[in-house]
């Protein structure tokens, strides 16, 4: 896949694939490419050239007659339902209470019952540990705890593919343990393929099965935490880890 930005091309023919159930960790400098791979993954952002594959299925475009063509948005629509993604800033619903946050897709979306979605909105809020919360506005929580909502917001869609996007970038430090505890019980009690872009080593060795290195678009090293933090290859990536741990 290709993406560029006017005459910025930000990753350059990437080639990867991750099995069902893996936890793949995206690490590199800043600008390096990885929340645009995610974002790309989440159709929030339009591929330049190349393809997506979503369970075999084709995301945005598929090959027909040896010309590359757009899929229309119902199917493209019925792919990304598969997909949760929470981002750096949380991005909740500022208007509606934790609850109608978390139902809303399911009914709109899913198609789903007031009283079904509200019940496993419930269930997850009280594995969030925000069970007291569900009335209450997102402008009313801390950092931490909005985020945990947004956590539980993407799994009320119970997504295959979780995208993780500096999830603990915008918190105070305090906030962030929290935060990371319930995405390790998430990934030690689901088989969700997850994609998470964070500096949180320590996180990340410990929840992903494999690291990929990006630098400048281009995929750096791709291999077990232990391999890519203990021994890494490439200069590049030792110099990063150097800097950051
Ligand atoms: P960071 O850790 O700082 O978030 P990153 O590795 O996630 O970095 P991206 O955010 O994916 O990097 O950005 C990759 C490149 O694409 C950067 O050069 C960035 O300036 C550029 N870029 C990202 N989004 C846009 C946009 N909407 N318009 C123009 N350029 C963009």
């Amino acid at each position: 896949m290709e993406k560029r930005f006017g005459k910025n091309t930000v990753l350059k023919g990437l080639n990867f694939s991750v099995s069902p159930g893996e936890r793949v960790t995206l690490i590199g400098p800043s600008g390096s490419g990885k929340t645009t791979i995610l974002r790309l993954i989440m159709t929030l952002e339009e591929l330049s050239g190349g393809f997506i594959f979503v369970g075999g299925q084709p995301l945005t475009h598929e090959e027909r007659g040896g010309k590359r063509v757009a899929l229309p948005g119902k199917r493209v629509r019925e792919t990304t339902k598969r997909i949760g993604m929470v981002f750096q800033h949380f991005n909740l619903f500022p208007n509606m209470t934790v609850l109608e946050n978390l139902v809303e897709a399911p009914i709109h979306v899913l198609g789903m019952s007031r009283p079904e979605a509200e019940e496993k909105a419930r269930g997850l809020l009280d594995k969030v540990g925000l069970a007291d919360k569900e009335g209450a506005h997102p402008t009313r929580l801390s950092g931490g705890q909005q985020q945990r909502v947004a956590i539980a917001r993407a799994l009320a869609m119970d997504p295959e593919i979780l995208l993780l996007d500096e999830v603990t970038s915008a918190l105070d430090p305090e906030l962030v343990g929290d935060v990371l505890q319930v995405l390790r019980d998430i990934a030690a009690e689901t088989d969700i393929t997850m994609l998470i872009v964070t500096h949180e080593m320590q996180f990340a060795r410990d929840v992903s099965q494999r690291v990929m290195m990006f630098d400048q678009g281009v995929i750096l090293e791709d291999g077990p935490p232990e391999e890519i933090f203990t021994r890494p290859r490439e200069e590049r990536t030792q110099r990063f880890l150097s800097a950051v741990l």
